[in-house]
């Protein structure tokens, strides 16, 4: 018990380091990202062999093929949602369930669906493990959102597809936020799109390198 807290001590001066040094040095300023940042455990979502890296500045491996972001992709895409605290947040891509954690010291609740089993079993261990119970999770094509809880205040989406899912669209409140990688296999551009007083707004904001988007309204679709 005393090791597992010298070893959680560790990793939060390597984490205020992640903030300085790769969130705030890169312009990353919204107060309440960057606390969640400093306070979520990245190293508990990866591999144990991979805690010693998982501070760094790039992504991470996971299983089934599938990556955790960069902690500054992570940071700049909780910042675009604007977060107040009392929003309902739907994430497409549970993976590891590291940005959900992030989301949910941000807002409400986060509802989170991810299509592969092993990841979201791991996944919802760790929100257990940590205390994390305003998460809710489904095994499903995330591509046509969760009818049931909709509409939803903001949406974020990580994985890469080829064009906006329609249901996520309908599934955006007014005013909502909606921030999601868009393009080919490889590389796709970060859009945030705003919902307000029934009309969609698209701002580009970086080009980005997702895993894809498989579904109904993503690739193979
Ligand atoms: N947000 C995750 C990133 C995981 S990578 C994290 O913080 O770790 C993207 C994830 O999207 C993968 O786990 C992949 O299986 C999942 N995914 C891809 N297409 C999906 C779909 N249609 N519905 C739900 N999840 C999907």
């Amino acid at each position: 018990m005393a090791r597992d807290k010298e070893m959680m001590d560790r990793f939060a001066t390597v984490r205020e380091r992640m903030v300085q040094e790769q969130l705030l040095y890169r312009g990353i300023t919204d107060p309440g990202t960057l606390k969640a940042m400093a306070e979520v455990p990245r190293h508990v979502f990866v591999d144990d062999a991979m805690q010693a890296i998982a501070y760094g500045d790039h992504p991470l491996p996971i299983a089934a093929d599938q990556t955790i972001s960069q902690p500054y992709i992570v940071a700049a895409m909780t910042q675009a949602l604007q977060l107040q605290g009392d929003e309902k947040v739907l994430e497409i891509g549970t993976g590891s369930g590291y940005q959900a954690a992030i989301l949910s010291r941000l807002c409400a609740k986060v509802y989170t669906v991810e299509r592969i089993n092993t990841l979201l079993a791991g996944a919802r261990r760790i929100f257990d493990q940590l205390h994390y119970y305003n998460i809710l999770s489904r095994l499903d094509d995330g591509t046509m959102g969760w009818a049931e809880h909709a509409p939803y205040d903001a949406i974020i989406v990580t994985a890469g597809g080829p064009q906006i899912p329609d249901s996520l669209l309908g599934q955006l409140a007014d005013p909502g936020r909606l921030v999601i990688p868009v393009g080919g296999h490889d590389v796709q551009e970060l859009l945030l799109l705003t919902k307000e007083a029934g009309e969609i707004h698209t701002r580009r904001l970086e080009s980005v390198r997702f895993v894809s988007l498989i579904g109904e309204q993503g690739w193979n679709g």
